[in-house]
């Protein structure tokens, strides 16, 4: 065997192992068996950054962080490797904390309450209890877990003086967005910042706003796998008017359902919930996109 498959041996190996572990997580389909060629490891290569290619962080149980990290060794051991191997290389691991780490309701100090999973029957699989969280410290929450999102993004927002902090997020939600921020840029609307107004929400902050605000009690912001977004190239906070009709509208926010609809088609396998959201006097207008693995639509989207 050469040095090259081998290393070609070794990422089947822990890729389908990554995959074969956590069937909800991104790209849970793709684990090929068998290596043929050169181009056969080019396309595993491929879905391990994401299908955006813009992953720069995957999250995995901490056996199978120590695995992967062993074969980012061997990656950069070889000479010359590829560009796109020399990203798979790079990627950061992000341990995932298992859920079984939460003791009455709390991690460490951090307050996260329970689950819909822990006191019900849920009404179904990806309502399950997430596999675990991703701890966040004042030093790794400008990590950045894709070329435009980074770790704390996503971090619900309380108890502010309170560290490590932990999220649940998935990996398909940020491939997600990634390849939404493509299609805008597809479509004639560049995009240098999508915005995440709310992306995980753990149960104890979620259920403050049941009933008032509109909050469900099994919203999928608790799944890590939702964010509410509107895209802010000029960080004012609000929406941008990417439609240059000289005011900020739903018109605007529906370029993005219009991104998500054809991401979606492209890749039916990151399906998922999509509202369309009016401006208050509290926010412009947003939209909320899940992969919750089933189409959802409400709000108008
Ligand atoms: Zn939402």
């Amino acid at each position: 065997m050469t040095g090259r498959s081998m290393i070609a041996a070794m990422l089947v190996a822990g890729a389908t192992a990554l995959y074969a572990s956590a069937p909800r997580v991104a790209h849970a389909e793709v684990a090929p068996a068998v290596l043929h060629s050169r181009a056969d490891v080019l396309a595993l290569d491929d879905t391990l950054l994401g299908r955006s290619g813009k992953l720069r962080a995957r999250f995995l149980p901490a056996t199978q962080a120590r695995e992967f990290e062993r074969i980012q060794g061997a990656l950069r051991a070889e000479s010359p490797i590829s560009g796109t191997q020399m990203r798979i290389a790079s990627l950061r691991i992000l341990p995932i904390v298992p859920f079984s780490f939460k003791v009455a309701g709390r991690m460490g100090l951090y307050r996260m309450g329970f689950w819909p999973g822990e006191k019900r029957t849920t009404r179904g699989v990806s309502y399950d209890n997430p596999l675990g969280f991703l701890e966040v410290t004042p030093g790794n929450q400008d990590v950045q877990v894709s070329e435009h999102f980074r770790l704390g993004d996503f971090v619900t927002k309380d108890q502010s003086t309170i560290w490590p902090k932990y999220v649940v997020l998935r990996e398909a939600l940020v491939d997600k967005l990634e390849l939404v921020i493509d299609e805008l840029h597809l479509m004639g609307y560049p995009v240098q910042h999508l915005q995440v107004m709310s992306g995980f929400r753990h149960p104890f902050y979620n259920a403050q706003g049941v009933g008032r605000g509109g909050r469900a009690r099994e919203s999928r912001h608790q799944y890590g796998d939702a964010s509410d977004v509107f895209v802010d190239n000029d960080f004012d906070g609000n929406m941008d008017d990417l439609d240059g009709d000289g005011r900020v509208t739903l018109l605007d926010s529906d370029l993005i359902i219009l991104a998500v609809e054809r991401v979606e088609m492209a890749h039916p396998e990151l399906s998922g919930g999509m509202g369309r959201y009016h401006a208050t006097h509290a926010h412009g207008p947003f939209v909320h996109v899940d992969v919750r693995g089933t189409p959802a639509r409400w709000g108008g989207a």
